[in-house]
């Protein structure tokens, strides 16, 4: 038993909108969405931060970056030719980042204007 909210949500303990997932990542839905499409894409094991993975599992954080093409792929941000309308991706770490859950996750936001200033 852990009290890692992600790692609950790939047991099964927790539900979760799940969009995509293989056996080593999982990608659902974020229950406070930013943009139209909002999706969290983990790896299954537990990491505490995306800077940690790089150094631990390069491979691992490979197969996140891959997941979160797949899914905006399938949210259509990813046209035909490989780039239109787009997405972001976003990784906190850290208190002043933001970052809540210590489970390395990366925010896939895309279907609305994400550049600075809006424009
Ligand atoms: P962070 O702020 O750590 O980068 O992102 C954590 C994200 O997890 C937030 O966007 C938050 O809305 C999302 N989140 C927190 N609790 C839950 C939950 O129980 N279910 C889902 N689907 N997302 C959650
Ligand atoms: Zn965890």
């Amino acid at each position: 038993m852990t009290d890692c909210l992600f790692c609950r949500m790939v047991a099964g303990e927790i539900p979760a909108d799940v969009v995509h997932q293989t056996d080593r990542v999982f990608a659902f839905r974020d229950i406070n969405p930013q943009a139209p499409t909002h999706v969290l894409v983990i790896p299954k094991e537990h990491h505490p931060t995306i800077g940690e993975l790089a150094g631990s599992d390069a491979a691992l954080l490979g197969e996140v970056v891959g997941a979160a093409q797949t899914v905006a792929r399938q949210e259509g941000l990813i046209g035909a030719d490989g780039a239109e309308p787009g997405y972001r991706l976003v990784a906190n770490t850290g208190p002043q980042a933001g970052q809540t859950v210590h489970h390395v996750h990366v925010h896939v936001l895309g279907g609305r204007n994400l550049t600075w200033p809006p424009g």
